[in-house]
């Protein structure tokens, strides 16, 4: 992905209509832009900040059906889901694993019930099932789950979910639709839509937020797959439009793995206050999450409360042996999850929707929202055949189901270097070549100088926070070991991005005050 390649050929075809513009790049927008690619559509994606900034990376990183909407009665929601997780699976086999889970019995009646649903949960993902549930003993469970409490304890119940690396993931997206031709930009925020004299849309003014420079951009169909943010455009697009969503935060906390030590998950389906807590290992920590708590405004960084940090803690503490506290937590991170609101009366939590909504305005700008990153591929396969037979674009086939993303071969490469899929064999000659760039930045980090040198060659990170964040996951993984290699980070990407001192100085001090939200 370059970056600067990609601005120039935007500034030498003004004139271009492009089949596709959207604005958002999320996974739903990712997901949107990889599709309508593959089918030979002109399309370019415009994200106003880094690829998967907002709720995109801020996931609890499963590839699920969701166990609780099956509580909740929506089976044909969890039957779709699984089958995305299936496809997810077999096409990203290099981001995505497949996890055990253990759902702890503490009474008779819950072993029945849960045996039940989660039978029925395999039965729903059918061939693209990734293992049988199973009833274990108490002594089972204790023995896979060797610091959960084992007060009360009857048993457990083992399923299997994906699991997966939310912003590499979008990174991976974004760099199969250039590969496929397609332009994406991060830093580039749309402003407002450019339409003719019936007032359709025909494009949209967008800014290069890096340089202040504007432009005007045609497009045949404009899509909003900006999330929680939707309705800014609505408003953009018609100021009198209702609001559609109803953000909704949910908040984790990233402990060592010596809370857990296990490669085992735990996921209590009814807590105190009936909601869902997981523990999942994940890069050699734990992640510890929670439902969602409706929220008001949104911002591109929400910060979790008090209560909802307490909440996790206090409750983490009753279930494992090792209580944890505010001293051992390595990170906090908030996600705003757009709901689909009733928009004549959008505070009305009832009828709030974890289903994906699709919404064609009579200017003609159709907005994709909701839903979850398990199923970005379907709905955007949606997505584009909705424009399809709204007679916006000429029929062609969606060939995604099949699309394998970078061919992975667990021969030829280390474990860790898995995750950057075929290229994993660059970082590797480069490791070669200069055994140096093979250290470990810091030894609480899995990353090396080479993975950051070749990211700024390929993945256009155009902040300390992209890559730190985003590009690897130290700021997710552990905030103050991210802070004590920042400063090496940022020497290596001011010399292969060519910036100079004062860049670095200015990103640093971002980057210190962005941290706080995670701790
Ligand atoms: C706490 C939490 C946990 C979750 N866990 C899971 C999970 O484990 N598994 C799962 O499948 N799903 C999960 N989800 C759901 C999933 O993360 C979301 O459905 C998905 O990430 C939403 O993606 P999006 O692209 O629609 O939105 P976003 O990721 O919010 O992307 C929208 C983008 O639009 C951009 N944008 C806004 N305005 C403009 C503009 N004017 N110009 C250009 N760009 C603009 C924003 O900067 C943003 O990057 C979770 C959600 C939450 C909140």
């Amino acid at each position: 992905m370059d970056r600067k390649a990609l601005i120039t050929d935007l500034q030498h075809n003004k004139e271009r209509t492009w089949d596709i513009v959207i604005i958002g790049g999320g996974a739903t927008g990712l997901g949107v832009a990889l599709d309508a690619v593959t089918r030979g559509y002109k399309t370019l994606l415009l994200e106003q900040s880094d690829f998967a900034k907002s709720t995109s990376s801020k996931s609890t990183k499963l590839v699920h059906g969701g166990v609780r909407y099956l509580a909740q009665g929506d089976i044909l929601l969890v039957k779709e889901a699984l089958h995305e997780r299936g496809i997810m699976l077999r096409n990203a086999p290099h981001l995505t694993a497949n996890q055990e889970f253990i759902i702890p019995l503490y009474r008779l009646w819950d072993v029945i019930l849960y045996f039940v649903g989660l039978k029925f949960y395999d039965l729903l993902a059918g061939r693209l099932s990734l293992g049988r549930s199973y009833y274990i003993s108490r002594k089972e469970a204790a023995k896979r789950l060797p610091l959960l409490k084992p007060e009360k304890l009857k048993g457990g119940i083992v399923y299997h979910d994906g699991q997966f690396d939310d912003s590499r993931m979008a990174i991976t997206l974004a760099s199969a639709c250039v590969e496929n031709g397609g332009t994406v930009l991060n830093y580039f925020r749309v402003n407002g839509f450019l339409k003719d004299e019936k007032g359709k849309i025909t494009g949209v003014n967008a800014e290069n937020l890096e340089t202040g420079s504007k432009y005007s951009i045609n497009a045949k169909l404009v899509i909003n797959a900006t999330g929680v943010f939707a309705d800014e455009i609505h408003r953009m697009d018609d100021p009198l439009s209702k609001p559609t969503i109803r953000p909704s935060q949910g908040v984790h906390i990233v402990f060592d793995n010596s809370f857990l030590q296990s490669q085992s998950a735990i996921m209590i389906p009814k807590t105190d206050d009936g909601r869902v807590l997981f523990a999942i290992p994940w890069y050699g920590k734990v992640v510890v999450g929670t439902t969602d708590t409706p929220l008001d405004t949104i911002s591109l960084e929400p910060k979790a409360l008090n209560e909802e940090v307490d909440f996790i803690l206090r409750t983490a503490g009753k279930y494992l042996v090792k209580k944890p506290s505010r001293k051992d937590v390595l990170c906090i991170f908030a996600g705003l999850r757009p709901l689909a609101a009733n928009p004549n009366n959008p505070s009305a939590t009832k009828e709030v929707s974890r289903r994906h909504k699709m919404t064609l305005s009579p200017s003609g700008l159709l907005s994709i929202i909701g839903g979850k990153w398990t199923s970005y591929r379907r709905m955007a396969e949606e997505t584009i055949d909705k424009s399809i037979k709204s007679g916006i674009l000429e029929k062609r086939k969606c060939v995604t189901k099949k699309f394998s993303f970078f061919s992975y071969d667990e021969a030829l490469h280390a474990k860790r270097l898995q995750i950057y899929g075929k290229k994993a064999v660059e970082i590797e000659e480069m490791m070669c070549g200069q055994p140096a760039l093979r250290e470990l930045l810091s030894q609480l980090l899995p990353y090396t100088r080479a993975e950051i040198i070749w990211i700024c060659r390929n993945e256009m990170p155009q902040t300390l926070e992209d890559m730190l964040a985003r590009r690897t996951r130290s700021l997710f993984l552990d905030v103050r070991a991210s802070v004590a290699i920042a400063p090496i980070v940022a020497d290596i990407m001011a010399e292969e991005l060519r910036y100079d001192n004062t860049w670095k100085e200015k990103q640093l001090e971002e980057y210190n005050k962005l941290i706080l939200n995670y701790l």
